[in-house]
């Protein structure tokens, strides 16, 4: 058996040194090509898309799996060599269910649908892109039957980003903060409190920008011998090897929060990927859990550190060392409540904390109901704004504000936007877990320590990269499922305070 495993993981190593070179080329996509050489690159990355996917359906690693099955039930359920079989199993066992030329279509239909939505975006003109989505949809639900087995053609979809997620699930979570969110949100309009967040919306210098929102990593934990830092339009976090994850930014020179919150965040994305064990490395588990464990990490670096009133009071002076003319003569309460401001907006990356998850349940919503055929897609627009107005309380003046705002459906990526918010859920559980064991968070917050933060982050959820199933990661750290109450606990006493609510 054991000559069986480490063929398989021979394989399963090169597999993963073919998947790191085609995020070498990414990378340098978004942050050094020149625009010719798109092309090029292109061809580039799908040539080693087919050779992974080739390498992943293999008769000889179906062969090998087909062996090693009764080992693995004898292996210890946490041992490295039980996790990588289950890994190699879900992986053949999706890829050799789903048909080539369905995958290819999907591919195609993607390319088709991105250019048409960059286009109807820009024109406000929704009528342009329902043939593309009606296309991007349809193609969503052939893919889910593929997975006959599964309790809700949606699972299938959200198993992609979030394995083992279920829509029960889902709406279940969603359910339970829907109604509080949606009722802090009214709360904080009707007190009448005003944040003034003036002080961030000064002229910052790119460049001091950049220095700072880098020291600020640093002060996380983000270590420049495994790491770097550069510009893109949409900021983002990949890995090439444990001890290589980048990270880029971007930059607005009229709003500070822009660089340096994008900056915490993506941070936080690469401390995860950075914390995996050592011994992990070479192999496909030596990467995050899903996406919504993925988000917790970078959310909590982001919010729950970042935006903390104990660790401003570590940033606040470095910050005004970087920017004396503009942030000089602000004290800490102002500077906390700025970063903290709530304003429903129409666009969801631009959201605050209080009304991040609303924008998520309802594209969660709008996707179930054109799955289960109860909003056509040319009713997208209405369903969309109707459903702003009763969570946000306000309504989109246009679609390109509006239901034609983000890429994700136009790339096929239908079942995705529920992990931004599960990651927000699960941030919470283990932030409010670490809070009883590390009694003195705050205290280390405001000293800029943010080792025994990390170091019990590398311990409970980082050091196990993708051995186990999201559920199963939060069960063997909290003991217990995905749970909403200290999310909504967290919520309720940042912000009640912030607002003056009872
Ligand atoms: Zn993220």
């Amino acid at each position: 058996m054991q000559e069986n495993y480490n063929q398989l993981q021979t394989r399963m190593g090169e597999i993963w040194n073919l998947t790191k070179a085609q995020a070498v080329l990414n990378w340098d996509r978004q942050t050094k090509m020149p625009p010719k050489g798109a092309a090029a690159r292109t061809r580039q990355t799908s040539t080693l898309s087919r050779m992974i996917h080739e390498q992943y359906t293999s008769q000889e690693v179906g062969q090998l799996l087909e062996n090693l099955g009764p080992w693995l039930d004898e292996l210890d359920f946490d041992s490295q060599e039980a996790s990588l079989i289950r890994l190699a199993q879900r992986e053949f066992y999706k890829r050799t269910t789903v048909p080539a030329d369905l995958v290819e279509a999907q591919a195609k239909a993607s390319g088709e649908a991105n250019v048409a939505w960059m286009k109807a975006r820009q024109e406000n003109d929704f009528a342009s892109f329902i043939p593309y989505l009606e296309r991007m949809f349809g193609l969503a639900r052939q893919y889910a039957k593929c997975f006959p087995d599964a309790d809700h053609p949606y699972d299938a979809l959200l198993d992609q980003f979030e394995p083992g997620m279920t829509v029960e699930t889902v709406s279940r979570i969603f359910n339970e903060v829907k109604g509080p969110q949606s009722d802090l949100i009214k709360a904080i309009h009707e007190s009448n409190v005003e944040i003034d967040d003036s002080l961030l919306c000064q002229h910052y210098p790119k460049e001091k920008q950049l220095d700072a929102a880098l020291e600020a990593a640093q002060i996380l934990g983000y270590d420049l011998e495994r790491g770097r830092l550069d510009l893109t339009t949409h900021p983002f976090a990949t890995s090439f090897s444990v001890n290589d994850v980048r990270i880029t930014t971007r930059v607005n020179e009229n709003f500070l929060n822009a660089c340096l919150f994008a900056t915490m965040h993506e941070s936080g994305h690469a401390l995860y990927e950075l914390g995996v064990s050592p011994l992990l490395e070479g192999l496909p588990l030596a990467r995050g859990a899903s996406s919504g464990i993925h988000e917790s990490q970078s959310r909590l670096f982001e919010n729950m550190i970042g935006r903390s009133r104990a660790f401003s009071i570590y940033l606040l002076p470095i910050l005004q060392k970087y920017f004396p003319a503009q942030l000089g003569g602000a004290d800490l309460d102002t500077y906390y409540r700025a970063v903290n401001k709530v304003q429903p907006t129409f666009i969801r990356v631009e959201a605050d904390e209080v009304s991040y998850n609303l924008h998520i349940i309802l594209r969660f919503e709008i996707e179930l109901g054109v799955l289960n055929g109860d909003i056509p897609i040319k009713d997208l627009p209405e369903a969309w704004n109707e459903k702003f107005k009763a969570y946000l309380g306000i309504v989109p003046p246009t679609d390109t504000e509006g239901v034609l705002q983000d890429v994700h459906w136009s790339w096929g990526l239908i079942g995705h936007f529920t992990s931004y918010a599960m990651g927000n859920i699960i941030a919470s559980q283990w932030w409010h877990q670490m809070a009883e064991e590390i009694p003195d968070q705050d205290e280390l917050m405001a000293q800029g320590n943010i080792t025994p933060i990390r170091e019990w982050l590398i311990e409970n959820v980082h050091q196990h990269g993708k051995k186990y199933l999201p559920a199963e990661l939060i069960q063997h750290t909290t003991g217990g499922p995905i749970d909403s109450g200290p999310y909504l606990d967290y919520l309720g006493s940042k912000y009640k305070k912030l607002y003056n609510l009872s």
